[in-house]
């Protein structure tokens, strides 16, 4: 296949000629008016302006499978908080993610019986323990030796079925 698929992103298309119409235009830079860096999971239950209240222009969202911190998400707020205005940093992945109900050998299982395709390459960074996990990411992001001395860094789980974002002490 070759061009812009057009038959399969028609919905995506009328949906942004409607915004579009509407669209009062953006005076803002690309800083982040509030001064907030957000890693949190790609899963589609998640607002991640609305659950903090925010607008666009005001936050820097980085998403990935578990609200992970990977090397590109250090790489990312590497580049956030010395040229983009971030001095803060919530982690926040959520209840009820796949990847913290899967282990790794069950996600690579799954795919080769359904897809025939052998994922083993791949690290996707499953999570045994959530609460475990959100602390060694913020620990990595504080400890990350390019970044600002006093960039602030939290985490919190979103609850899915409320809408609470409940603290973590670390
Ligand atoms: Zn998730």
């Amino acid at each position: 296949m070759t061009g812009f698929p057009l038959d399969e992103f028609s919905d995506v298309l009328d949906g942004n000629r409607e915004y579009a119409a509407h669209y009062a235009g953006m005076s803002l830079t690309g800083r982040a008016l509030k001064g907030l860096a957000m890693v949190t999971c790609m899963d589609s239950r998640i607002a991640p302006l609305s659950v903090i209240g925010m607008a666009p222009g005001d936050v820097k969202i980085l998403r990935n499978a578990g609200a992970r911190v990977t090397d590109d998400v250090l790489r990312t707020l590497v580049l956030a908080t010395y040229l983009l205005g971030v001095n803060r940093v919530l982690v926040m992945p959520h209840t009820d993610c796949k990847m913290a109900s899967a282990s790794e050998a069950d996600i690579h299982d799954k795919i080769m019986a359904d897809f025939g395709v052998d994922t083993r390459s791949e690290e996707f960074r499953t999570v045994d323990d959530q609460l475990a996990a959100v602390k060694y990411d913020v620990i990595r992001i504080r400890s990350y030796p390019l970044l600002p001395k006093d960039l602030v860094v939290g985490g919190a789980i979103y609850d899915v079925k409320t809408g609470n974002l409940n603290i973590i002490d670390i």
